[in-house]
């Protein structure tokens, strides 16, 4: 199953075709894509009982009529250093702990965006993006998948200026500028997922465009090269804070920033950057000048 968002409204997708979920449900579910995770196990229960196909309601459309899949909610967890090649090439020791912060809802944009660079040393960090279904406190590893309703894949931009303003860092601000969380294009079921994959081993990547067309791979990781995989990060982040239906993880980036480049090389107008997670999708992020 596969949860988008079509003008602020969540919708089911299937191949090409989207049906409006509170509309095909007569309001037994909410538009708010939010509200579906707060009743997740009811919801994928009727989700399961729909043909789309079969759905007068079911209408056609395009990548860059999708907005940000998982709407607003209300705790947004992000790990930093959770790839050791990462950590790495950050010059920075595999934490002991996972290393959280978070990013601001108001930097959240859909999956076909423009993003505005505000200073010449905006950096990329392709990462998987987890949404909780059920929600609790103290959740056990080894109960950790139950409590993720799917996967998204998100951009965690980066301001590096910002980010290093002065110590200690300031991950949060660095990274939660105007369009600087792009999330979609939708969020695939862990049900779905595990129907041919495992989340735990999918292929991470993005590649830049240049304006004249020529690309280059920039991240080509695993998330089997995760520190603390997810359902260990669900138990240390529960046994601190409770987990609310809807929240994301940003579950941090593979090897191949721009801040790990000799020289360091960041993001430049007239870039498209195209960020693919296997068994979700891709979302497609243009760069362009603050000055007019
Ligand atoms: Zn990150």
């Amino acid at each position: 199953m596969r949860i988008a968002s079509i003008a602020g409204r969540a919708h089911l997708i299937q191949s090409d075709s989207a049906v409006d979920i509170a509309s095909a449900s007569n309001n037994l579910f909410p538009s708010d894509p939010q509200g579906l995770y707060r009743r997740w196990d009811e919801f994928s229960e009727w989700a399961k009982t729909l043909d789309l196909d079969e759905l007068d309601s079911a209408r056609s459309f395009e990548q860059r009529d999708l907005g940000n899949p998982v709407g607003h909610p209300r705790q947004v967890f992000a790990i930093g250093l959770n790839y050791a090649d990462h950590a790495r090439e950050s010059k920075l020791e595999p934490p002991a702990e996972p290393v959280v912060f978070t990013k601001f809802v108001s930097s959240f944009a859909g999956p076909d965006s423009d993003v505005t660079l505000p200073s010449d040393m905006v950096d990329w960090e392709a990462e998987l993006v987890a949404v909780i279904g059920r929600g609790g406190r103290d959740i056990p590893r080894s109960e950790g998948w139950d409590h993720i309703a799917g996967f998204t894949v998100g951009q965690d931009l980066s301001d590096r200026t910002i980010q290093w303003w002065a110590p200690p860092a300031q991950f949060s601000l660095g990274k939660s500028l105007e369009n600087f969380a792009p999330l979609g294009p939708w969020v695939t079921s862990i049900e779905e997922i595990r129907a041919e994959h495992d989340p735990q081993n999918l292929k991470i990547g993005c590649t830049l465009e240049e304006a004249n067309g020529s690309t280059s791979i920039l991240q080509s990781g695993s998330t089997s090269q995760m520190i603390f995989s997810l359902p260990v990060l669900v138990e240390k982040l529960s046994a601190l804070v409770e987990l609310l239906p809807g929240d994301v993880i940003f579950s941090g980036t593979p090897a191949g920033v721009g801040m790990g480049m000799n020289p360091p090389t960041y993001l430049k107008p007239g870039q498209t950057l195209i960020t693919t997670i296997e068994g979700i999708g891709s979302i497609t992020q243009r760069f362009r000048s603050s000055n007019p």
